[in-house]
């Protein structure tokens, strides 16, 4: 823990990761959090422990009343305002302290949704692209929980595909109102709401966002839908039948929805893989205990070798996570850290907020894919430490394999984030923000000759893991590189090499997001001191390195065939040479610090 964090705030740029080296003092890390953000971090596991966790069951039977109550007492910690600007009830702190609260808020999936659609995709539509006549009269009774808010894209025939929605806007004969006619699905807190922010097409066309308060006339939430899990949460349709709504409640420009919705999902992203990191600290953490408890063949099965696996692999992947999630926070803090929040209009405080959100877009899918891909695994392995009773709903774990199925499927699809992420890459690199083409086109050089290679110089107990992250880089601007240039345009039709391309990338983020943190704890303590953070990274460098060789194989076999085929497998496995770590003995290590803390063994 830090006064003040030891990281400097040079601008990055999004993506950026894939061309250049960072180092150490680049990256924000959980070890640079202050004493602000502890009792962030404090205040906000007493409300869990207090408030939520023993009320589990409760809102598992969806205890009428109950999500209100809890959502109030959020809002008199100030946790359902920390973004928001203090001129409209909000703390306005740093991304850093958003992250801390929704990894604590990640240990029970029915509230952690419900607090985000209110904390996020709730008041945030508002907060920044309201007027400041909207502001005023919604974000102060958003921020205390006076009033639950909630976000309506879906329809039953448009989610991923959400500008192709039905519900339709049409300008009154007086002018003073749109009259909105259609229905929405899948409302997270449509039971409970009294406000809605309402995305419909003007005319039919132009895809634009409106405020629309429960109390209008002809606003109908459609009855719970009986859901596979967090089903403490409220979800239902939104049905809209001639509603008369005021002109000054059109959020935004006609037409410039899409700008509100997307933006918006940035920061769902960011704070839905957070949740996830929380959740699998919290799920490992009931599977040690378990483990050390339980007993099989005259041992504690903590003892076997199989477990030990597994409890392993959980801190692991929990690590790279955790890295991602505070590396991600940082760089935003650090576009916003010159921006007066408090400033309005076109160049104030939120529009500086969104850029930011937006320079990022592509780290905020990569945590949402990873972090709920991390929770996936984790939640999965901790039902299997538990045996049978994993299998009961009298256990936690049960309702938490239940809870993390949707987190693949809201916020985006995982399917769909995949392909953002290399979507956005290659348009950036298209239009020149990002210099991705260049250096597919050095790196060709390389290959073919004409330039010598740059060899990685590093030092320290993790400079093989460096120089096969520099390795690593190299294999996605060549499967990139080859996939451009063989298909053009029509590459959005290969769905099947982005997605190779989508996990190279974000494998690449991972493990340089471990390597930079670990190397900046070693640099701030010692080697000795952080032994299980070196064989965490280890273990994670290895493992990754082995899933890249895979994936880039499989997408290069698509894209190439005969000699160039060969060259470019030959290419890969030079990129990728490694000689192989004992991952099961880093990985026993791992798990028998875990047992003897009880816990997630890190910050
Ligand atoms: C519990 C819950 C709460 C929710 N809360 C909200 C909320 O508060 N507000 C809101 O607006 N929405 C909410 N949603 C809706 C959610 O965002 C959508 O369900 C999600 O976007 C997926 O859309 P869909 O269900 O129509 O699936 P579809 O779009 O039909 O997708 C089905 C499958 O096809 C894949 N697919 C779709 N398009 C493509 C493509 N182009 N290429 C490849 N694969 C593709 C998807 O990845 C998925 O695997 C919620 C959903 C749930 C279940």
């Amino acid at each position: 823990m830090a006064t003040a964090p030891t990281i400097t705030r040079t601008p990055i740029k999004g993506g950026s990761f894939l061309i250049e080296q960072r180092r150490p003092e680049d990256v924000f890390t959980p070890e640079d959090i202050t004493d602000q953000h502890l009792l962030i971090r404090q205040t906000t596991k007493d409300f869990m422990e207090q408030e939520v966790l023993p009320r589990a069951k409760e809102l598992e039977q969806k205890q009428p009343g109950l999500l209100r109550e809890l959502l109030r007492k959020a809002a008199e910690l100030g946790l359902c305002a920390n973004d928001v600007p203090q001129q409209y009830g909000g703390l306005e702190l740093d991304k850093i302290s958003s992250v801390v609260i929704s990894e604590e808020m990640g240990r029970n999936g029915s509230w952690a949704t419900t607090h985000g659609a209110q904390a996020g995709i709730g008041i945030l539509p508002i907060a920044f692209f309201g007027t400041e006549d909207q502001k005023m009269r919604y974000v102060p009774k958003l921020a205390s929980a006076e009033w639950v808010g909630a976000y309506c894209l879906s329809e039953s025939t448009s989610a991923s595909d959400a500008l192709n929605c039905k519900t339709k806007a049409v300008l009154s004969p007086d002018g003073r109102h749109y009259i909105l006619n259609g229905a929405k699905m899948w409302i997270t807190n449509g039971g409970i709401a009294d406000v809605f922010v309402v995305f419909a097409k003007v005319n039919g066309e132009k895809f634009t966002a409106f405020i629309v308060e429960r109390t209008y006339p002809g606003v109908a939430p459609g009855a719970e839908e009986h859901k596979m899990g967090i089903r403490g949460s409220s979800t239902t349709p939104l049905n809209l039948e001639n509603v008369a709504v005021p002109v000054e409640n059109v959020l935004g420009e006609i037409g410039k929805g899409h700008l509100i919705a997307f933006n918006i999902l940035n920061m769902g992203r960011l704070k839905l893989g957070v949740a996830c990191v929380g959740g699998a600290k919290y799920l490992l953490a009931e599977a040690v205990k378990w483990a050390k408890e339980r007993d099989a063949f005259g041992r504690k099965i903590a003892d076997f070798g199989l477990i030990k696996e597994k409890i392993g692999e959980m801190v692991i992947r929990t690590y790279a996570g955790e890295c991602m999630s505070y590396r991600t926070a940082g760089m935003i803090d650090g576009l916003l850290e010159d921006v007066d929040q408090g400033a309005s209009g076109p160049s104030g405080a939120s529009k500086q907020m969104l850029e930011a959100l937006q320079q990022y877009a592509v780290e905020c899918s990569i945590l949402k894919v990873m972090g709920t891909e991390i929770l996936d695994f984790v939640t999965d392995e901790a039902v299997q430490i538990y045996g049978g009773y994993g299998f009961s709903s009298d256990y936690p774990v049960e309702t938490a394999y239940r809870d993390q199925r949707v987190n693949s499927i809201f916020e985006g699809t995982n399917e769909i984030n995949r392909m953002l992420i290399v979507d956005m890459l290659i348009k950036r690199s298209m239009k020149g923000e990002l210099a991705l083409i260049p250096a597919a086109t050095r790196l060709m050089d390389e290959i073919l000759g004409a330039s010598p290679a740059e060899e990685t110089e590093a030092e320290g107990p993790l400079s093989e893991e460096a120089r096969i992250l520099a390795g690593a880089k190299k294999v996605v601007l060549l499967v990139a590189g080859s996939a451009i240039q063989r298909y053009m345009q029509a590459l959005s039709d290969e769905q099947e090499v982005i997605g190779a391309l989508s996990n190279l990338v974000m494998d690449v983020y991972a493990m340089e997001s471990a390597l930079l943190r670990t190397e900046k704890g070693i640099e701030k303590t010692s080697a000795e001191a952080c032994a299980t953070e070196i064989d965490a990274t280890r273990a994670y460098v290895f493992d990754a390195a082995d899933r890249m060789e895979v994936e880039a194989r499989r997408a290069l076999a698509r894209i190439a065939e005969g000699d160039m085929l060969r060259t470019q497998l030959a290419v890969l496995r030079r990129f990728l040479k490694r000689t192989p770590v004992d991952t099961i003995a880093i990985k026993r290590r791992v798990a028998n610090r875990a047992l003897e803390l009880n816990r997630y063994p890190f910050a």
